[in-house]
């Protein structure tokens, strides 16, 4: 049997529906941004396999070092232990985050780093405030995981839909713009000391439909947040690790949120790994001589060195004096395709960010329409050689920030031919 015919037997996939799914394509090598199925075709990885590979595949640093810290220590309990590649990695994170970023606490993915951010804020309040408040802003469209917590204020959606009657209520508000940055300002101080928090993904709202807003009406809408002592959550889950343009989307804002959420680029895409870090604040809140402050919260593999060595290699890559100037190539690219496709008449809408570019088509009002697009989209791009996942009916490229001029020419050409194809 075949490897596609075993996986169809035995393996359920994440977000397929496995009555009608194509048979999965097994990929036997990643190099670069290229990923080679068992005939030896090629794809480039334009989606950084669900946004984590930021440096391209089988990068040999990383596996060097992920190698060599499998032979030293591949794990250890992480209460009453720790380990170098921890307490590296928490060294070079923190002062590398936009404002006084004191702690890190380790867990697994993205979600999970949610989750830890939202019990910190919660319990912050049950542990220091005899007037505890327990509810949550959020935007509408966003998404921050897949664990009940992350559901809760993530946005109401097909995703959520067999859950809604079991997630938290949560305040959504609308992303910020000129017209109504006031009014959401104002719904803040309304609800004033009820709200424990905001989350919030900063500038591009990612599987909500890479959605994006300005810097500056989130710096106010934090600057209303902190007036009444809200906590401020920056999922940067997606946007981090260069993937707007600077290191972190955070860094365009003048106030600083109190808690980080990383995942995602963190490892390189190499290991799963999640991040909460918080500032000192947060932290002394659970200092006490009364147990029942403590954060009972972990995870069997939190801070799997592993994960760690690897993190620390993406960092070495990061930090080296290639990425940055790659990261403003992209960009630069991205802007001047962006700007050809400006009013072209199959398109709803061009959006861009850093390395992120979107591409909305228009539809008409047929929703079942929507779902043949999305496939045929894909299975176009695929037929071509590119991965990419299109959200509905927006497409959009996040790639690898080692791709070549040539292959994103081709990316985007591949483009110009479906929009006078599709
Ligand atoms: C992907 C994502 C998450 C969830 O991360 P997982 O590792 O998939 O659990 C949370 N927040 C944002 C902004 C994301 O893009």
């Amino acid at each position: 049997m075949s490897l596609s015919e075993s996986d169809q037997q035995l393996i359920w996939h994440p977000y397929t529906q496995m009555k009608d799914a194509l048979p999965n394509i097994p990929i036997v090598r990643g190099e670069g941004v290229y990923l080679f199925d068992e005939q030896g075709r090629k794809y480039i990885d334009a989606v950084s396999s669900w946004w984590v590979n930021i440096h391209g595949h089988a990068h040999p640093h990383i596996a060097e070092k992920v190698s060599e810290q499998l032979k030293t220590l591949e794990h250890v309990i992480f209460a009453g232990f720790t380990h170098e590649p921890a307490v590296r990695l928490a060294e070079r994170l923190l002062p590398l985050l936009p404002g006084e970023q004191a702690k890190v606490f380790y867990s697994d993915n993205g979600s999970t780093a949610v989750e830890v951010a939202l019990k910190m804020c919660l319990q912050y309040w049950a542990n220091t405030s005899k007037q505890v408040r327990t509810k949550i802003i959020a935007f509408k469209g966003a998404y921050h995981g897949d664990t009940f917590g992350a559901m809760s204020v993530s946005a109401r959606s097909i995703f959520t839909n067999p859950f809604n009657a079991l997630l938290f209520d949560v305040e959504f508000i609308d992303l910020p713009n000129e017209q109504n940055i006031e009014q959401l300002k104002a719904k803040i101080n309304y609800l004033s000391n009820e709200v424990a928090c905001f989350i919030f993904e900063p500038l591009v709202l990612g599987a909500g439909g890479m959605l994006m807003y300005e810097a500056k009406y989130l710096d106010e809408l934090i600057a209303a947040c902190q007036k009444h002592q809200i906590l401020t959550i920056a999922d940067e889950v997606m946007t981090g690790f260069g993937r707007t343009g600077q290191y972190f989307a955070t860094e365009e804002l003048q106030h600083r949120p109190d808690i980080f959420c990383l995942s995602k680029g963190l490892t390189g895409g190499t290991m799963p790994l999640g991040v909460t870090t918080c500032n000192q604040k947060i932290f002394d809140a659970f200092l006490s001589d009364d147990q029942l402050k403590t954060l009972y919260h972990g995870h069997s593999f939190t801070a799997n060195p592993v994960a760690c060595a690897s993190a620390l290699a993406s960092m070495d890559i990061l930090l080296s004096k290639e990425t940055l100037p790659n990261i403003q190539r992209i960009r630069s690219r991205h802007e001047a395709f962006a700007a050809q496709l400006e009013g072209h008449p199959k398109l709803r809408a061009v959006r861009q960010k850093g390395t992120i570019l979107v591409m909305e088509w228009e539809t008409g009002s047929d929703t079942s329409y929507l779902n043949g697009l999305r496939n045929r989209l894909y299975l176009y791009f695929l037929d071509k050689g590119i991965i990419l996942r299109p959200l509905g009916n927006i497409i959009y490229i996040l790639p690898p920030y080692i791709i070549s001029d040539a292959d994103l020419e081709y990316i985007y050409q591949t483009i110009t031919e479906a929009l006078a194809e599709i």
